[in-house]
């Protein structure tokens, strides 16, 4: 299966339903129906039956879907059936706050290194991850076979981070600094704006009144 050849709502999705049927698997439900799982997320099941077809054959008719094999499945296809290490690049007020995040190795993640250019920062340990210097980036990719970043550097240096983590070969980039990346196609880009969700927001509650 190739990623393009999935719509992005789709695969956005995707982790939507694996979420739910952890927290169905916790509760020890073993089947549930794609109108179940669709009422529960405020969707339709013909949807979610559309959505999972992308991936496979996954429900047997009249019993649904199997809970935890299905959340097995979708860990897979997601990538996150391991815990995968990942780069942070930026370790300011956001980059710290997500390097003291613990919840991270149980969705699949894990922060293994982190790089900086401010002198004052580089050698500080936080967490159990020390800061570096970026300048060892290249190394540390290969050192701990990373294909994921994040980075939370101010916007003005966005570009030519993202343009040195492709130089070192890098797969993915979670971007949360402001502003547009450009970068090769065979790099996959997310943008967190979080400042453009809250004016989403903002609009919603402003036209709901
Ligand atoms: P910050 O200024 O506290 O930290 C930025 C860090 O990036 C600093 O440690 C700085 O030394 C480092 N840096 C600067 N240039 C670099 C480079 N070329 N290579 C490596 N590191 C470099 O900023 P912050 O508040 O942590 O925010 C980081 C990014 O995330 C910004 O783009 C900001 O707009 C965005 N953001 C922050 C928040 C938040 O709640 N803090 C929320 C949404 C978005």
């Amino acid at each position: 299966m190739k990623s393009f050849s999935v719509p992005n709502p789709a695969v956005k999705r995707l982790s939507l339903y694996l979420r739910r049927l952890e927290q169905l698997a916790e509760e020890g439900t073993k089947t549930v129906s794609s109108r179940q799982l669709a009422e529960s997320l405020r969707l339709s099941d013909a949807q979610v039956r559309k959505d999972l077809t992308y991936f496979g054959q996954f429900g047997r008719p009249g019993v649904g879907y199997e809970v935890r094999p299905l959340v097995e499945e979708l860990r897979r296809i997601l990538g996150t059936d391991r815990v995968r290490s990942v780069v942070l690049i930026g370790v300011g007020d956001l980059g710290r706050a997500l390097l003291r995040y613990r919840g991270f190795p149980n969705r699949g993640f894990e922060i293994v290194a982190a790089f900086d250019i401010a002198q004052d920062k580089i050698g500080r340990d936080v967490g159990a991850v020390r800061i570096r210097h970026l300048d060892e980036l290249g190394d540390a990719l290969v050192e701990y076979d990373l294909d994921m970043a994040i980075m939370a550097v101010p916007p003005h240096a966005a570009q030519e981070v993202a343009d040195r983590l492709c130089e070192a070969g890098i797969g993915g980039i979670l971007n949360f600094a402001p502003t547009t990346l450009n970068t090769p196609r065979k790099v996959a880009v997310f943008s967190v704006d979080l400042a453009a969700s809250m004016e989403q927001l903002s609009f919603q509650v402003h036209t709901r009144k």
